[in-house]
């Protein structure tokens, strides 16, 4: 098997807020114990709600934001401190797709100029060169030249996305975090893109960390898919197994509220608010919300453990035995 291109042990991060009448400072663990490894060329997809830690968790993957506890390596070295040389230097082989591309680009610039900018800062070949090679990017990634010439508010949301992630390119990355890349987009834009970056995967060899609340997003791009639950992963797996049998309570409600060709399973509503990171219950984070709650799951964490050769599981009915797992009912 191939050496993993990045590895993540024990990430944790913690924001200090002020509560209560008297403002007492209060630890929010916005990622709490997260270990994963993406190897050349595959795809983690990481899917949870809004708040579930997903976004703190890539930052911090690509050393954006220093984690509390825990360490970072890429190919094999730990992720530098931010803003330092080496750290700058990383970046060009890491690199970040957010989910609002007009945000990510300078609304001044006609957008060639901004796929260009990362070879006039890195590169010394003569600026013909660089703008050729500019514009073949933006052709790969399904543009003209003369889009290129536009402002990034004359094009498209999905134009827009395809200018960042041609600017994200430019410097022949071998890992991308996109976090949330098409979630502002319409649904027909959604699958464009994300067969872009399927192929251009294909192409050039990328490894990912594909960010997500849309567990059919995910599904479509990844080999391998964790779902995150108010700041740890609940459930691990190859992407196709975790989709014909999903072992967590809360996969199983996400994943029968994916539609899939060819699978019928009824619907799991989910009762009770979304997690709130700052109120983590005792127990299972999932407790208040999950059909088969028992005693045990109000006083105690289970802890993530692999239930067989590739997924891994935090839910007391689902434990290893054996070999085998005991699957929740
Ligand atoms: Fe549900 Fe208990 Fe499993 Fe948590 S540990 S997911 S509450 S059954």
């Amino acid at each position: 098997m191939t050496a993993e291109l990045v590895r993540a042990q024990g990430l944790a991060r913690v924001y200090h807020s002020r509560r209560g009448l008297f403002g007492q400072a209060v630890g929010v663990r916005a990622v709490d114990s997260v270990s994963l490894t993406i190897r050349p060329g595959e795809t983690l997809g990481v899917v949870g709600e809004s708040g579930s830690g997903k976004s703190t968790l890539g930052r911090m993957v690509l050393g954006l934001e220093v984690p509390d506890e825990g360490s970072v390596t890429f190919a094999g070295q730990p992720v530098p401190p931010i803003r330092s040389a080496a750290w700058r230097q990383s970046r060009s082989r890491m690199q970040m797709i957010y989910q609002d591309p007009l945000g990510a680009l300078d609304r001044r610039l006609p957008v060639i100029e901004q796929v260009r900018e990362p070879l006039d800062i890195h590169e010394g070949a003569a600026r013909s060169e660089r703008q050729e090679r500019a514009v073949r990017m933006l052709e790969r990634v399904g543009l003209s030249a003369r889009q290129g010439s536009r402002y990034p508010h004359e094009l498209s949301g999905g134009q827009r996305q395809r200018v960042v992630l041609a600017r994200a390119l430019m410097t022949r990355p071998d890992f991308l975090v996109c976090d949330e890349p098409v979630s502002a987009l319409d649904v027909s834009i959604q699958a464009q893109v994300v067969n872009l970056l399927i192929d251009l995967q294909a192409d050039l060899g990328l490894a990912m960390l594909f960010i997500s609340h849309d567990l059919r997003v995910v599904r479509q791009i990844s080999g391998r898919i964790a779902v995150m639950y108010l700041g740890r992963f609940v459930e691990e797996g190859d992407a196709d197994d975790l989709f014909a049998e999903p072992l967590h309570p809360y996969t199983r409600a996400l994943v029968s509220a994916a539609p899939s060709p060819g699978r019928r399973a009824e619907r799991i509503v989910l009762s009770g608010e979304p997690p709130n990171p700052a109120d983590r219950p005792q127990g299972c984070a999932f407790h208040p919300r999950c059909p088969l709650a028992a005693a045990r799951c109000r006083t105690e964490a289970p802890r993530l453990v692999a239930v067989d050769g590739t997924r891994r599981v935090a839910c007391h009915l689902v434990e290893p035995a054996a070999g085998t797992a005991r699957k929740a009912a």
